[in-house]
């Protein structure tokens, strides 16, 4: 049997909580991760027709994209609808995990990257990345550096290095020291702590300004073939399931390289503009938000729910890949709130 424990942490292997914007409430936001999962139902929203959903196929875990908790709560009552499905969850025993904007933040299984090869795009990479690599150095005496180089062959590092020391000391048999050091992203922090302190190797860290291309917001490719605007269009709205498109005015040029953003994505135009990218797909861009398009991009606005829907798939693939002692489902409720007339 599994344990919500094990598939929470399977998901934050992939996108650690520590990513999340510092806005978010990612996590377990109701039930108890030492409960078994009876059956998992993974949806990009938590509403009360999700929470029947998993009543009636006997999952006690809903996994979700947005949190469903978010604010705050300061009543839990039948007044407000997320009392209610927090309420109904609770009655049947439902855990509800949300893992949102730290899974916007890493190129790997993340949602941006699932969305930018939904379109086919091609050399795909973080659109924003974020800054703060952590940068560490250990003293390794000469006894114990084939330890350390095993062990770090199991962490990512950048720029991994080793400077030998000779202290000449002035008897035989001295063994030469050495400096290693390198670059992890942050969430790695404990894995060379435990490396080193398993060897009782004092490791020093410091955040340096330096980027992952691994982790940030958004991404960028390019496809194949330039396409020209009107055809782009047609083909983001087919991809991307979508049946509407709010876009700026075309700019008479083709489109080869394309941002992506899933969700709310105005925050990244300027870096879009930035790296050249032809088009912009996002969701939920503001009347006056558009106008900063200024003739540089053409923005394409599917909608939040329609650019992030493959999360669903993306998030089944990830668990199911792992995990096969329980039932897992996709929902079936189409949770958007907008609706098109
Ligand atoms: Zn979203």
């Amino acid at each position: 049997m599994t344990k919500i424990a094990e598939v929470i942490a399977e998901l934050e292997s992939i996108a650690p909580p520590m990513y999340q914007e510092s806005y978010d409430n990612s996590g377990l936001l109701v039930g108890n991760k030492g409960d078994e999962v009876s059956g998992a139902l993974v949806s990009l929203d938590v509403t009360e027709a999700v929470i029947e959903e998993a009543e009636k196929l006997n999952c006690n875990l809903v996994i979700a994209h947005h949190p469903l908790i978010f604010k705050g709560l300061k009543s839990i009552t039948d007044d407000h609808w997320i009392g209610r499905v927090v309420r109904r969850a609770i009655k049947s025993d439902i855990a509800i995990y949300a893992i949102h904007t730290n899974l916007d933040n890493v190129l790997r299984q993340g949602v941006n990257g699932k969305i930018a090869e939904r379109l086919g795009l091609q050399n795909i990479r973080v659109l924003a990345p974020k800054k703060g690599l952590l940068a560490f150095s250990m003293l390794v005496p000469g006894l114990l550096i084939d330890n350390i180089r095993e062990g770090m062959e199991e962490i990512e590092t950048i720029g991994l290095r080793e400077n030998k020391i000779d202290y000449r000391l002035p008897f035989s048999g001295s063994q030469p020291e050495f400096q290693v050091t390198g670059e992890i992203m942050p969430h790695l922090r404990n894995a060379v702590q435990s490396l080193a302190s398993r060897h009782r190797i004092p490791t020093s860290f410091w955040e340096t300004q330096n980027t992952h291309p691994n982790w940030g917001s958004g991404v960028i490719g390019e496809f194949e073939m330039p396409k020209v605007e009107d055809y782009f269009l047609e083909f983001v709205k087919e991809k991307l399931n979508t049946p509407l498109i709010r876009h700026t005015a075309r700019r008479d040029h083709s489109v080869t390289k394309v941002a992506v953003c899933g969700g709310a994505g105005s925050f990244l135009l300027g870096s879009a503009i930035a790296q050249g990218a032809d088009a912009y797909i996002t969701g939920d861009f503001k009347y006056h938000e558009f106008f900063e398009a200024d003739g540089k991009i053409l923005i394409a606005d599917t909608g939040h729910y329609e650019s992030e829907q493959f999360t669903i798939d993306l998030l089944f693939d990830t668990i199911s890949n792992k995990f096969s002692t329980f039932a897992l489902h996709c929902s079936k409720v189409n949770t958007n709130p907008v609706k098109y007339f």
